[in-house]
Parts: structure tokens; sequence; C-alpha cells
């Protein structure tokens, strides 16, 4: 008897809640006709949206499968478009007792476009926030928690994509072919939120950095320009406050919790000593307590995830994707996601970040490479770390067997782990790293040397903003102090660094420094298709070479703190004997190359060679 009333109290209660179906969202929010992949899976989210029939009426569109999973309030459905759909809107229909809800569900047509990104591009990382201010009006948005303060290095300081587009010349005119910004998605948090590696929402534009549609807009304007857009995301976290985690669609969608936390040791992933232990924290620990580890074995997470990344490319016309924490999400789903990205992108360039100490650990990460056996990660280019750590050390040491130069030496000398070594994305600094200008002991001359490496050694090269303007900023205080403001993004700046006038002289040095072997860079085809051939450093000295069949440039760093030095061209014969002279590509003059080249201390000299 008493289970019967319990019975009809339950009826009566779902009879009451039946009359209204609602439906807060469906991702991705719209799709595509023409992709390669004719499937889709739909997340719906609504309360007790699964009590809900699904149907959809399509002589083109076929529901496939509705998913229920153990939270209520999601359904998870796939579908099928066939190749003769057209454009425009298709219903979903979902049906409670007499009661229908019908969703218009867009399809828009897939574009062709050039995409990817190579050695022959320069790419300028971009914090957004930290960068230029275009629209004061978005700085602090009611429904946002964190509102601007320029005044907390850790804060809101409310640059925004606007502002970028706003200095697109400034960029363009610097030699630089591409952006990367760090993501400009919504990171609604309270605070620390600045950054953007804390995700809210995977589908939407974080409102201070502006909306979806001016993101597109930056991406038009770049492309107006012959320029290329890599948008950074992240698959091994979201953060604490991401829509979902009030409302988990399933027991697995994240792994572990937050006491659990990673061991930032992306070693543990090749290493064939490590202990399961270890493998589990750097897979499925918490990144942060703030940040929730996605469990990509989920395959509804998975599927979510991989769709995101499409529907960003296929909707902001993206040349390519800046993977966050590559190593630390399971290896096995990210192979997969490089699949199906090019399998319907075959051209875009897909970037890791792999921030590992030596270059067995890098390359193991990268697609074809000659360590890793059955696993191939499909990956194009990784963050090449090793290099970095060689560039930053190697001027502020003496030279010795293993020091100074003879590091990027052994670094380079290991580029036989790679499928290929010209993909690696090659940098000073970054966004979680010491200024180079400051790692260098705010030495001019150290920073030329590591910027003329930068722009003519194998890779891809990126300069982190304002590094052309020698901003300086150690990483130890903070990380708000190696992401500071551009001076002159913001209209109540004193000093407005975008104009030439305002620059200091050394700034100005640094910047044209940098703009006149970008320039000329574009044009050099050993730079940026040819190979690299180097000399064992002797005598504070490295020469090295990028070649194609029919031209050449030297690149030659004297790395002695005092003296010159005579270089005996003799023993460069190999790639020399074809030619007579060399063009310095920085003052223009002419070098003859038949004896010997005179290079003063700390310094570097380009030579394009001539017959
Ligand atoms: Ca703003």
């Amino acid at each position: 008897m008493k289970k019967l009333i319990i019975f009809t109290l339950l009826l009566a209660s779902t009879t009451l809640f039946a009359q209204k179906i609602i439906l807060e969202r469906i991702e991705p929010p719209f799709w595509w006709v023409g992709m390669h992949n004719s499937e889709l899976q739909l997340l719906v989210y609504g309360k007790n949206i699964s009590q809900s029939e699904v149907a959809i009426h399509s002589e083109t569109i076929k529901l496939k499968k509705v998913h229920h999973v153990e939270n209520k309030n999601y359904l998870f459905l796939d579908i099928e478009i066939a190749e003769n759909t057209q454009p425009g809107n298709f219903e979903i229909i979902f049906s409670k007792n007499e009661t229908d809800l019908t969703f218009q569900y867009e399809l828009k047509q897939k574009t062709e476009q050039k995409r990817g990104f190579s050695s022959a591009d320069f790419i300028y990382l971009i914090m957004p926030d930290r960068f230029s201010n275009g629209n004061p009006k978005n700085d602090s948005p009611e429904k946002i928690s964190e509102k601007a303060d320029r005044n907390n290095p850790d804060g809101r300081h409310g640059g925004d994509i606007q502002g970028i587009i706003n200095h697109l010349d400034y960029i363009q005119q610097l030699g630089i072919t591409a952006l990367w910004l760090n993501p400009t998605v919504e990171n609604n948090n309270p605070n620390y939120s600045y950054h953007g590696y804390a995700i809210t929402d995977f589908y939407k534009t974080d409102p201070r950095s502006g909306n979806d549609s001016e993101y597109k807009k930056l991406s038009d304007e770049l492309h107006k320009k012959n320029m290329k857009l890599i948008m950074d995301m992240i698959f091994n976290h979201c953060s604490i406050n991401h829509w979902w985690m009030n409302d988990i669609p399933m027991n697995d969608w994240t792994n572990t919790n937050s006491e659990f936390r990673s061991n930032f040791r992306g070693s543990t992933v090749p290493d064939i000593h490590a202990s399961n232990d270890d493998i589990k924290r750097m897979t499925e620990g918490w990144f942060d307590k703030h940040m929730p580890d996605l469990n990509q074995n989920n395959p509804f997470l998975a599927e979510y995830l991989i769709q995101n990344s499409i529907w960003w490319i296929e909707f902001a016309g993206l040349d390519g994707i800046r993977m966050d924490t590559y190593p630390y999400p399971f290896k096995e789903f990210m192979t997969k996601w490089t699949e199906r990205v090019h399998k319907e992108y075959p051209d875009i360039t897909l970037l890791g970040e792999t921030w590992l100490q030596k270059p067995a650990f890098t390359a193991y990460f990268s697609e074809n490479n000659s360590i890793s056996g059955n696993y191939n990660s499909g990956l194009n280019s990784v963050t090449d770390f090793p290099l970095y750590y060689a560039t930053r050390d190697a001027f502020n040491q003496q030279d010795g067997w293993s020091e100074g130069l003879a590091s990027i030496y052994y670094i380079l000398a290991q580029d036989f782990l790679y499928g290929n070594p010209y993909n690696n994305l090659i940098f000073l600094d970054n966004h979680d790293l010491d200024r180079y200008y400051t790692s260098v002991g705010k030495d001019i001359k150290k920073m030329k040397m590591g910027l003329a490496v930068l722009l003519t050694m194998r890779g891809i090269p990126m300069l982190y903003y304002g590094t052309e303007l020698l901003t300086e900023g150690e990483e130890h205080k903070g990380h708000g102090y190696i992401r500071t403001d551009f001076p002159g993004g913001w209209k109540e700046d004193k000093i407005n660094a975008f104009n030439e006038e305002e620059r200091t002289f050394e700034q100005n040095d640094s910047y044209n420094y940098i703009k006149t072997i970008a320039t000329w860079r574009k044009t050099s085809k050993p730079v940026t298709e040819g190979k690299f051939m180097h000399f064992v450093p002797e005598n504070n000295v490295y020469v090295y070479f990028r070649y194609t069949n029919n031209e050449a440039v030297m690149f030659i760093l004297n790395n002695h703190p005092s003296e010159k030095r005579l270089i005996n061209t003799n023993r460069f014969s190999e790639i020399l004997n074809n030619y007579s002279t060399g063009i310095n590509i920085l003052t223009k003059e002419i070098t003859d190359i038949k004896k010997s080249i005179e290079i003063q201390s700390k310094s570097a000299i380009i030579l394009e060679l001539k017959k």
C-alpha cells in the first residue's frame, strides 16, 4: 500500500513538470553541410530533457540514435547529414505528453580555403587582455564576475580583440605573418581570469575579449592582409566554473578530484620505466585545483572536444591550432583528434605545447618521429623548449665543450629524433617564461644574437608581444609581470609605443633589427624552405648555413665577450665553393668570403651568398 502511494505521488509530480519542455543548450550551436564526416553528435541540455521523445523529419537528415546518460538533464543525439543536404535550417522536435518544442538547427555551407602555417611564417603571440583596449565598454560586463582592474597584475586589464584589429599594421610592419592569441573563449572566473586557460564555455568568446563575430572579423582582417590566425585550445582541463561542472553529464566526465594533482611530468608518457602511479598523476591529475581534468576516454566528451575544434576552424577560418598541455590528455585520444581534424582539413597545422626539457621527449610527441614505435601523434609541430633553454643560456655562458654555443649545437645535433624538425616552433620567450631581454641581462648585443638565431634557424619562429620593445619581466615574481600591458594599448597610457616617435632609441633599434631580418626572411628561400647545415663551434664561433640547390645563407655567431674573430672560410668550402661573395643583410655591405671573414665580439652576421 505504501509503495503505491509513493508511485502515485511521483507520477503526479512528473505530470506537473511535464507541461513544459526546457531546452537550455544545443552544442555545437550550428554546423555545416559539405563536411567530409557526415556524422554529428549534439549535446542537448535542459531540465529533464531526457524525458522527451526526439524526432527529425527530413529526407536527408537522419536521427540515428538518442543517447540517454546518467544525468537526466542531458541527451546526446547522433545525426547523419547526407551529402546532398542543402544549407538551411532543419527541425529537431522534442515531445513530452502531447507538448512539442521545435528547435531550428542551422546548417551552413562549408567553405573551401587554404589553411596551414609553416617555416615560411613568423608568428606573433599576444596575450589579448594585455595588448590593447579597443573597446573600453566591454571591460566589465554585468554578468561576468571579474571586472577590470589595471592595478592588479593578475587582474583583468581590458585588452580585447578590437584592440588587436586596430594594430594589425604595426604587427605586419614588424614582418609578422601569423597571430597566435592566448585563449579568448569565455573564462567567467572570479579571479585570475585574464589568461584564458580556464574555460567556462567552449563555444563562446569571452565578452571582455569581444564576441564570436569579432573573433571572425579578426580572422577576416588577417586574411585580407595575407596573414594567418592560430587559435589556442585546451582539451586537458576546463574551469571549475564551467557551466557543466554544476550539473555534470556523467560521473566519469572528469578524472579524479581536486586533491589529486598532476605531477606535470610529461616524461612519464614515453618513459619505459614509469610507474602506473606517476602516469596516472600525469594524465588524470588536476592541472590546478580550479581546473578539473577532463576524461577524454568518455566517448561523449571526446566527441564534444573534437567537434568543438572543427567548429572553430570552420567558423573562424583558422589556419592552425595551438593545443595547450599536449602531453597531459590521454595520447590515444589526442591522436584520434589529429586524425579527425586532418581528415576534414588536410592542410591545417596542428601545434602542440610540449613543455619538456630534452629533445627525445619533445620529439616523441611529434608526427613521424624515429623513436615512438607504434605511437604516431599526427601532430605537425611541437614547441621546441630544448632549443629555447639553449638560446636562453648560451650567450650568458663561457663557451666550453657543452656550454655556450655548444649547447645550441648539441640540441640541433639531435634533430634526427624528429620526423620534421623544420616544423618545430622556435622562440626566445613566451607567456610562461622570463622575458628574453631579462634573460640576457638586458644586454642588447646578446638580445640581437638571440633574435638573429630565431629568424634564421630551422623551425617556425615565434615572437612574444612586447619582446620587440625590450620588455622586461621575471616569471618568478608572478605571471602578471611577464604579461604586462603593451604601452599605448590604452588611451590613458603616457607613452604609445605603437608610434615610432614615442619609442626609445633602444626600442627602435630592436624593432628595426627584427623588422629588417623578418622582412628579408620572407623572400629568402634558403631560410623559409631550405635545409640546415652547421659546423661544430670552435674558438667562440658557430657557423651554420641555410641552403637550397642553388641558394644559400651563411650565419656566423661570435660569443666571445670582448674579442673579435677572424674566420678562415676554408673550413666551409663544401657550401662556399659555389659562391664568391656575401651580402650582409643588415648593413647591405658586400663581403668577400674567399679567404676569411671578420666578426666582432658578441655579434651575429647573416650573409646572403652570391655566385
Ligand atoms: Ca576592452
